[in-house]
């Protein structure tokens, strides 16, 4: 018979031989004293920690105006949707929350999903079905969900180096003028900090007659006058057709959305199977996102704040020697270039300095690019980063790992 127990066995020791075995640190936040949060160790005894790797950039997961929209939901309207979209589960702070995203992106209609994971993977998927013969032209460096909806599509693709315009015109030019065609990228790249060239990709769809389709899943909230991404501070907004945020990130709460022309939302809304089965979001969490888009609209100090303490990192690890890596945004990667190592450093990060930083591994980076990835927001002090950069001094002699000429 077969020895499942065996296979799962073997699974789990491959990426445990591979050094890239996942453990979760087990934290509970603290609200109003965010980024530090209460560790629970394996025995049961609790340290207080600060979060360096956090996705909430801007600490709006604990914002008074979203806790406060979130609790007068729960208490109004209960705690679940109530049922999918189709049956029962389209609630008015939903319905508003879909208007107010629209509007932040300058498109006639936005649509929710359960995540950003889901709107990126449900809306390629279907994108492929409603345009039969679409060929998709995809970043190298793409995330794991647009991956997966243009995988699942099945249709024509071709992946074009990371940022490289030149190589995405050359498969662009090769593909037959009148077939449909989508380039599918990202602004804010989340691993190494880089930033599409949003104009350039722009020109190249028109030229060649494509549709646009950008994730702003590590942009929006933070770039842009009133925080709608990288295409609001590029002025590019109406040469995206689709864009695609999460709500889990710099907004603080949970879920995912693409915004564009209302012809193309109704086209998704009416096709995409992980739209259309799954429960929607529950009210108290579509409403908690409403009050944090709103305020962050309302709020570009918070943005200004944010870039001022990734660039105060970025500067204070160089003048350490600390090999930071070359990035154009808020994302502080710090090149450690071995699987074993970096989960090393993070560990004793953890445990003798507080600091947690998750050490980011094959399969999220190359082999060999293994690296940890700091998130300042504008809630870590000055005071947080001497400790953070003392501790980093200190565990890159201990640990004897390569200091600034091997920056990335
Ligand atoms: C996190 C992430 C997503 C998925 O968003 P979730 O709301 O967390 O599911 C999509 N795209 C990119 C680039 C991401 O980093």
């Amino acid at each position: 018979m077969y020895d499942y127990k065996a296979a799962f066995k073997t699974a789990v020791e491959q990426v445990k031989s591979e050094g890239r075995y996942r453990v979760f640190a087990d934290l509970r936040r603290v609200r109003g004293q965010f980024p530090k949060a209460i560790r629970r160790r394996a025995d049961g005894s609790e340290q207080e920690v600060v979060v360096w790797c956090s996705n909430d950039y801007l600490g709006m997961g604990q914002h008074p105006a979203v806790i406060g929209a979130m609790r007068a939901e729960l208490e109004a309207a209960g705690a679940g949707a109530g049922g999918t979209r189709n049956i029962s589960g389209t609630t008015r702070s939903a319905v508003d929350l879909e208007a107010e995203l629209a509007a932040w992106h300058r498109k006639e209609a936005a649509l929710l999903f359960t995540s950003g994971y889901v709107a990126n993977e449900a809306t390629l998927t279907t994108l492929q079905r409603i345009l039969p013969g679409l060929i998709v032209f995809s970043d190298s460096l793409n995330h794991a969900s647009m991956i997966a909806g243009i995988r699942n599509g099945g249709g024509e693709r071709h992946i074009y180096a990371h940022n490289d315009l030149e190589h995405l015109e050359a498969l662009l030019a090769a593909a037959p003028a009148d077939a449909p065609k989508l380039i599918a990228f990202e602004s804010v790249y989340s691993m190494d900090g880089d930033i599409a060239d949003l104009a350039g990709t722009i020109t190249l769809a028109e030229t060649y007659g494509a549709m646009t389709y950008l994730d702003e899943v590590h942009a929006v909230g933070l770039y842009g006058a009133t925080g709608a991404g990288v295409a609001e501070r590029d002025g590019v907004l109406d040469g995206i057709d689709i864009v695609e945020c999460t709500l889990g990130k710099a907004v603080g709460v949970m879920g995912g959305y693409i915004a564009a022309d209302a012809m193309i939302v109704d086209a998704v809304r009416s096709w995409a199977a992980g739209f259309i089965f799954t429960t929607s979001l529950p009210p108290a969490l579509t409403a908690g996102a409403l009050a944090s888009v709103r305020h962050l609209k309302a709020h570009p100090e918070l943005r200004e704040a944010h870039q001022e303490r990734a660039a105060t990192l970025k500067a204070r690890f160089a003048a350490a020697g600390i090999p930071v890596m070359r990035s154009e945004s808020h994302i502080v990667p710090v090149f450690v270039g071995d699987p074993v190592h970096a989960k090393m450093i993070s560990d004793l990060l953890l445990e003798e300095h507080g600091v947690y930083v998750q050490p980011i591994n094959y399969p999220t980076v190359p082999k060999g690019a293994e690296r940890l990835r700091f998130t300042p927001s504008p809630n870590h002090t000055d005071a947080m980063m001497d400790d953070l950069v003392a501790a980093m001094d200190r565990l890159w002699t201990h640990c004897n790992v390569a200091r600034l000429p091997a920056v990335a």
